[in-house]
C-alpha cells in the first residue's frame, strides 16, 4: 500500500457511517470570543398544536413553518440546550389585558360558517384577505399569545435568561382590530407583563414591516422604548415608520425608526443595527428587551424585498444577546417557510451558544423540502439591487443619532404603576403567580415519544410550502 493510498483510506475510515451517525451536529462555542462568555440559561415556548392552523390555500403565512422549525431545533438537538416548555393558551382575561372586550368577543364567536351573519362586524373589525376568518383562529390566538406570555412569566420569575417563543412575534395586531395577519399582539401582552417587574423594556424589530402594533401600544411611555428596521416608502406595508415618528408627550424620543430602502446587503444592515442599537442600549438601560425576529427581511421571502443572509439576521440577534440582558426572542413575518425555519433554528443556537453544522442532520423529517442543498445556510443574498446607497445610510445614522441625543438624560424611571387601563392584576395577584412559578420545578414534559415528530403530511400542500 503506498502512503497515499493509506491516506486515503484512512480518510474513508475516519467518516464511515457508524462515525458520521455519532458525531454531533453542534460544537459549544462557550466562552469564545463570539459569546463574549455569557452563558445564558435559555427556555424555549412552544405548542405543536400552533403550528396546524391554515389561514388558507392561498394566504402567505403558513404556521406550518413553526413545526419545520421545531423538527430542525429538534433534529439538531437544540433541544438538550434548552429548558422546553410545552406552553398553554393564553386565557380570554390575559388577551384583554391589551384588547378591546368587543374584539375579543368578537374573534371568539366568528367562524368561517357563521360569518355571514356578522358582516357588519367583518367590516368594524377589518377582517378580509390579510387577516381571513379561519377554522380555530381564537384557538390559534391564544396558543401564541400563551407561549409569549408563558416566556415572560419565566424571564420575571428569573427562571430563564433567554426565552424564545417563535410562533410569537404577530407585531400588527392593535388593540381594537387585527392587521397584517395578526390578530392579537403577543409582543404588547409580554411587555406589559414584564412592565410589571421591569423598570425599562426595550423592543427591537426586525422584521421587514414596520413594528406598527407595538410602537402605537406604548408611543406615549419612556418606560418602553421601541426600535424598528423595516422596508418604508410610505406605501410599503403599513406604511408607517418614517424616522421621525418617535413617540408623543411622555414618549416623546423613546420610539427609533429605519427606514430601508429595497434590497439592504448583510454589511450595512448589520453596521447600521449595530450603530443604532448600541447607543440605545447603553443610554436607555433596558432591564429587558423582547427581540422580534422576523424572517421576512431574509433575501429571497416570499413578500420581502431585503437581501439578508441567515447569519447575518442572526448577528443582529447574536449583538444584542451580548449585552447580557434578560431577553425574550419571538418570530414574526417570515413567508418562505424552508428559510423561516433555517433561520430560527440557526437563531437558537445563537442563543444556545452553539455551533451548528451547515450540513442539515440526515435524521430531519421533512428533509427534502430543504432540497437541492440541504444546507442551513443556502445563499439568498444576491436577488435585489440594493437601494440603500452608503450617503443614504450616511444620512439616515446621523438623522438617527440626533433622536437618540435626547435620551442623554437617560430616564430616571422609576418603579411606576402601570397605568390602570392597563392593569388587570394586582401587586398581591402578581407576586404570588411569581412564587408560585419560582416554586416549579422545571418542567420536562418533552419525554421523546411527545415530540411531535409527525411523519404524516400536514393538510397544508407540499406545494404551498415549496412556492
Ligand atoms: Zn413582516
Amino acid at each position: 500500500m503506498t502512503l497515499a493510498s493509506w491516506l486515503d483510506e484512512s480518510k474513508t475510515f475516519s467518516v464511515d457511517a457508524k462515525t458520521a451517525r455519532h458525531t454531533p451536529f453542534f460544537e459549544p462555542i462557550v466562552n469564545t470570543f463570539n459569546s463574549g462568555g455569557y452563558n445564558p440559561h435559555v427556555s424555549y415556548h412552544f405548542n405543536p398544536r400552533v403550528s396546524a392552523y391554515h389561514y388558507g390555500p392561498r394566504h402567505p403565512m403558513k404556521p406550518f413553518r413553526l413545526m419545520l422549525t421545531d423538527h430542525l431545533v429538534s433534529a439538531y438537538g437544540l433541544h438538550q440546550q434548552m429548558d422546553l416548555y410545552e406552553t398553554k393558551k393564553a386565557t380570554q382575561e390575559e388577551l384583554l389585558n391589551f384588547h378591546s372586550e368587543d374584539y375579543i368577543e368578537f374573534l371568539k364567536r366568528i367562524t368561517p360558517e357563521n360569518c355571514s351573519k356578522f358582516a357588519d362586524d367583518l367590516r368594524k373589525f377589518n377582517i378580509g384577505d390579510d387577516c381571513p376568518v379561519f377554522d380555530g383562529m381564537y384557538d390559534y390566538c391564544q396558543y401564541y399569545a400563551g407561549a409569549s406570555l408563558d416566556a415572560s412569566r419565566k424571564l420575571i420569575a428569573g427562571m430563564s435568561d433567554i426565552a424564545i417563543n417563535w410562533s410569537g412575534g404577530l407585531h400588527h395586531a392593535k388593540k381594537y382590530e387585527p392587521s397584517g395577519f395578526c390578530y392579537v399582539n403577543d409582543i404588547v401582552m409580554a411587555i406589559l407583563n414584564l412592565l410589571r417587574v421591569h423598570p425599562r423594556v426595550l423592543y427591537i424589530d426586525i422584521d421587514i414591516h414596520h413594528g406598527d402594533g407595538v410602537q402605537e401600544a406604548f408611543y406615549l411611555t419612556d418606560r418602553v422604548m421601541t426600535v424598528s428596521f423595516h422596508k418604508y416608502n410610505g406605501e410599503f406595508f403599513p406604511g408607517t415608520g418614517n424616522y421621525d415618528e418617535v413617540g408623543v408627550g411622555k414618549g416623546k424620543h423613546f420610539a427609533l425608526n429605519v427606514p430601508l430602502q429595497d434590497g439592504i446587503d448583510d454589511d450595512s444592515y448589520v453596521r447600521l443595527f449595530k450603530a443604532v442599537i448600541e447607543p440605545v442600549i447603553t443610554k436607555f438601560r433596558p432591564t429587558a428587551i423582547i427581540q422580534q425576529c422576523g424572517a421576512d427581511s431574509l433575501g429571497g421571502d416570499r413578500l420581502g424585498c431585503f437581501n439578508l443572509n441567515i447569519k447575518a439576521h442572526g448577528e443582529c440577534v447574536k449583538y444584542v444577546k451580548s449585552f447580557g440582558i434578560p431577553m425574550l426572542c419571538v418570530g414574526g413575518g417570515g413567508y418562505t417557510p424552508r428559510n423561516v425555519s433555517r433561520l430560527w433554528c440557526y437563531e437558537t443556537s445563537v442563543l444556545t451558544n452553539v455551533e451548528l453544522n451547515s450540513r442539515l442532520p440526515d435524521t430531519l423529517p421533512f428533509r427534502s423540502w430543504f432540497e437541492p442543498d440541504y444546507s442551513l445556510h443556502p445563499n439568498l443574498g444576491d436577488r435585489y439591487e440594493n437601494k440603500n446607497s452608503k450617503k443614504y445610510l450616511d444620512n439616515l445614522l446621523v438623522q438617527l443619532m440626533e433622536n437618540l441625543r435626547y435620551l442623554d438624560q437617560a430616564p430616571s424611571v422609576q418603579m411606576q404603576e402601570i397605568p390602570p387601563d392597563l392593569q388587570n392584576i394586582t401587586d398581591d395577584e402578581e407576586s404570588r403567580i411569581v412564587e408560585k412559578l419560582k416554586q416549579e420545578s422545571k418542567i420536562d414534559k418533552y419525554r421523546d415519544e411527545e415530540r411531535y415528530y409527525i411523519n404524516k403530511m400536514d393538510d397544508c400542500k407540499r406545494g404551498e410550502l415549496l412556492d
